[in-house]
């Protein structure tokens, strides 16, 4: 057993080595200096630290800054080959994997359709881990270089203990799934991966991945409070309420709070869910309904047809309605979250999010203000998303990198991932 100083000298040269890597990774290259100031770290422990990871190779010396006829200062960053991820987003009717380098610069990617019109647990375990291997193999990257794979999922994700097997660590959890949209009751996802793979895994919600990526890179950055909606055959969001970049987000099942008391029935079950009225499905079953059609739509077609739908609001008067009336919801939907969380700002992201009209979104903003609070609408503004239709498989991808920053810079090895204290320090 350590004793119990040595633990705590341990505890806090990991610490600062992990505030060190998160500066850098979010707001490098940075000298010595702007480590200091951005970490609280002393400077003699900055230079001590980043003196460590540049030995190890997580960190290089990128250039110099000019300090003003002095020294000029050298400029540290994440070097981005040091490792790989690979993000995985499990969407409604594919399955997307990418590998990118700690850069988040993407060097693969693999996407295969869904058989079933369902999602089936056992058919996306398929797909991840034949997605895992192509990425791998296309981008002959050694696998004991993969610093592991997040994956976004459809539902709520719960952590509940790990089922005690070969990777059993004590006081172990696991990710599972419960989506009742679906008919997901409780999937162990993670074990069922963890069964086909050794790389280690992070398991989180599809909508909470997008907001993620958002956060670091995109249109929510910097943004202390903010809601990440994810709109596509659902409806989902992510909501981020503290100032810190790295932790502080839930996911929220939007698409199952309630816009009108006994409304239209839900895929949950329920009456009156946002999306029976503003997820693609909803949008598809509208306009059929209006031009009297009774053929249910086959959920593979349902993002060609709604992109039509969308693209015909100008000439076709039951488009233009249904827009209207997704217009209309949203402006509930949102409202009802500027009242609970006060965000200074909204990113409309998913594909749907990403096809609307550029002239909607103002339209959506108008509408949230008739359903808001006047106070928190005031400073309220609603954006489209940054990162393009993939930013859920980014943001998956974004998973892994936490743990490793997190971990100050530990290579975790398979189930070693979830206790870094099992996987062996970097230095
Ligand atoms: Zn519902």
């Amino acid at each position: 057993m350590p004793s119990a100083r040595s633990t705590t000298v341990r505890d806090l040269r990991r610490s600062n080595r992990s505030r060190t890597l998160w500066a850098l990774y979010l707001h490098g290259p940075l000298t010595y200096q702007e480590v200091a100031t951005a970490t609280g770290v002393s400077l003699a422990t900055v230079s001590n630290v980043i003196g460590d990871l540049l030995r190890t190779g997580a960190v290089v010396e990128v250039g110099s800054e000019g300090s003003n006829g002095g020294r000029p200062r050298g400029l540290f960053h994440i070097r981005s080959d040091f490792g790989y991820v690979l993000g995985v987003d499990v969407g409604e009717t594919a399955v997307m994997v990418e590998l990118f380098d700690l850069g988040m610069r993407a060097l693969a990617s693999h996407r295969s359709l869904t058989r079933h019109s369902r999602l089936d647990p056992d058919e996306v375990v398929e797909q991840v881990i034949e997605g895992i291997e192509a990425v791998v193999a296309e981008s002959d990257v050694d696998e004991s270089d993969v610093l592991g794979v997040g994956v976004g999922v459809p539902g709520l994700v719960e952590r509940r203990p790990a089922d005690v097997g070969a990777h059993d660590v004590a006081g172990a959890t696991e990710a599972v799934v419960y989506d009742q949209s679906i008919g997901w009751g409780t999937v162990p996802i993670e074990r069922m991966l963890r069964d086909r793979t050794a790389l280690p895994l992070v398991v989180d919600n599809g909508a909470n991945t997008l907001g993620q990526a958002e956060r670091w890179f995109g249109a929510a950055k910097d943004r202390g409070n903010a809601i990440i909606v994810l709109l596509g055959a659902g409806v989902g969001a992510s909501i981020v309420s503290t100032p810190d970049g790295d932790t502080g987000a839930f996911a929220a099942e939007l698409g199952h709070t309630k816009v009108v008391a006994g409304g239209r029935e839900c895929v949950c079950g329920a009456k009156g869910c946002l999306e029976a009225y503003a997820g693609a499905d909803a949008i598809v079953s509208r306009y059929d309904h209006l031009k009297r059609r009774t053929r249910a739509a086959d959920p593979r077609e349902v993002e060609e047809r709604t992109l039509a739908i969308l693209a015909a609001a100008d000439s076709d008067h039951v488009a233009t309605q249904v827009v209207d009336e997704l217009v209309e919801y949203l402006g509930v939907g949102l409202g009802n979250l500027v009242n609970l969380f006060t965000p200074e700002r909204i990113v409309i992201g998913g594909w749907l999010g990403h096809a609307l009209d550029d002239s909607v979104l103002p339209r959506i903003r108008a509408a949230v203000g008739e359903n808001a609070l006047a106070r928190p609408f005031e400073r309220l503004d609603l954006v489209r998303a940054q990162l393009g239709t993939d930013a859920v498989a980014l943001g998956a991808a974004t998973l892994p990198v936490a743990e490793f920053l997190h971990s100050g810079g530990v290579r975790a090895r398979s189930a070693a991932a979830t206790h870094p204290q099992a996987a062996e320090p970097l230095a």
